[in-house]
This record gives C-alpha cells, structure tokens and sequence, in this order.
C-alpha cells in the first residue's frame, strides 16, 4: 500500500535559529500522531540541515533537502553534492521543483542527471513537475506534465522506482492562493499513474505515491487529499507555521 506523505518545503524561509524552534514544534506535536500510514518530512536550507536533523533525531518527523547538484564532487562553486547529503544522514532529496527550473535553468536534461546522480547515492526523490498557465489555458497541461515526466524518468529501471515520488504542482497554483481543484488534481493524478503503468506495470503505477503541491492550506487540504490518486502534499507557505502543518497531517 502506498505511502501518504506530507512534506514541507520551507524554501529560503527561515534562520538557524527559526529553523529549529519550527523543526521543534513540529517534532513534538507529531509526536503523539498515530502516523501508521503518513510520512511526515520537512526540508529546510541547506545551512540550516544539520541543526534540523538533530532536532528530528530519532523522531517520526523525517529531514530532507530542496536540492543537489548531479556532479559527485568538484569546481561547482556554491553546490552540494548528493553523497553530502547522505553524509548528514539524509533520504530524501526534492529534484525538479519549478522554482528552480524558472529562476536556476533546471532542464529535464539536467533533471535526468540530478536523478540519476541521486538514486546513485540511494536517496530517494521528490520529484517535481507540472504545467504554467498558459499551459493550462490552451488545454496542453497533459501534454506538458507527459513530457516532464517522461524527460527525467522513464530511462530508469523499474526498480528504481521504489525510491521515486512523484509531486505534481501546476506552477500557477505555488504561492498564488489558487489551488487546483481537489477534481482538477484527481484528473491529473489519475493520468500520471497512467502514463506510469503504460511505461512499467500497473504495480509500478499503483505504488508510487503521487503529491499534490500548490497553496494547500489547512482549509483545502481534506478535500484535496481525500482523492483517490493524491497521496498527500508538497506544500510551501503553509509548511511555515507549526500548527498550519499540523493540521495538513490530520487531513487525511
Ligand atoms: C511549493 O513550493 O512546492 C508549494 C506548493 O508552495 P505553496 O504551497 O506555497 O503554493
């Protein structure tokens, strides 16, 4: 059975010392959660990862990163590699977010790359894609969503595919206030898992658990999450605040 996961993406938000006391609100309010079935992740900066670890140790709240370059080491100037990562004790690494493919050059090339370089090092991937509005508009969502996908991913193994998530967040719903609707994600998430199954197996499609990511917030997260095909969300703004995450996790 799938993982639901809710993860948080605390992009350049936050200082060490932010950092910290949001990692420790969190860690002591889900504490007390039955999570049988609910992966709960939080990705701080870079700098502040290793505070935040020390904080989640032990804990079922679980630290990722936002990033990572696709070298293994080297002349990368203000880059972090994937076995850095694993050096910290890390899982899981978000590839492919749309921020960084808008304002860092991202390309699926380079997205393939990345992932490759993380299964590589054993880190499972977030990975991140989704239609602009324009896209969206002229009725070529699928096709865009298609393309990403298949650019970065289906060169891969079929058992690479344990350690892929999927996070489909149409650009013009992060940090807009606009949100698909819970039917417009189902539409989407549905025909992912297709898509999937048509390159693997129906195995493949049924176990990989597929995110919704574009201002969920604690009002719209039951409806949305209650969708057959969305296992849970990558979520921004309202991963910055304690009690807003908290009750992302209850809405399952
Ligand atoms: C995101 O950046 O992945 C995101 C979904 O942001 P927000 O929830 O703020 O729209």
């Amino acid at each position: 059975m799938r993982k639901q996961i809710v993860a948080g993406n605390w992009k350049m938000n936050k200082n060490v010392q932010e950092s910290v006391q949001l990692a420790d609100e969190i860690v002591s309010n889900v504490k007390d959660l039955a999570l049988d079935n609910t992966r709960v992740i939080v990705t701080p900066t870079f700098v502040n990862i290793s505070e935040v670890v020390k904080v989640a140790e032990g804990s079922n709240v679980e630290v990722a990163a936002q990033n990572m370059h696709q070298a293994k080491s080297g002349a990368y100037t203000g880059e972090i590699s994937a076995e850095m990562l694993t050096s910290l004790g890390l899982k899981t690494v978000i590839l492919g977010h749309s921020e960084r493919r808008e304002y860092f050059g991202e390309t699926d090339a380079i997205l393939a790359e990345k992932v490759d370089a993380a299964l590589a090092n054993e880190l499972e991937i977030i990975f991140c894609f989704g239609e602009v509005l324009e896209d969206r508009k002229s009725d070529n969502h699928f096709n865009v969503v298609e393309s990403q996908i298949k650019n970065a991913l289906f060169h891969l193994p079929v058992d690479a595919w344990k350690n892929i998530v999927l996070a489909y967040e149409p650009v013009w719903a992060i940090g807009t206030g606009e949100t698909a609707s819970p039917e417009q994600a189902q539409e989407m998430h549905a025909f992912i898992r297709k898509i999937v199954a048509a390159q693997y197996n129906a195995e493949v499609a049924e176990n990989v658990s597929v995110l919704y990511g574009g201002s969920v917030n604690p009002g719209n997260a039951k409806e949305i999450f209650s969708k057959e095909d969305v296992d849970g969300g990558l979520i921004g703004g309202a991963a910055l605040n304690a009690d807003n995450f908290i009750a992302l996790i209850k809405s399952f």
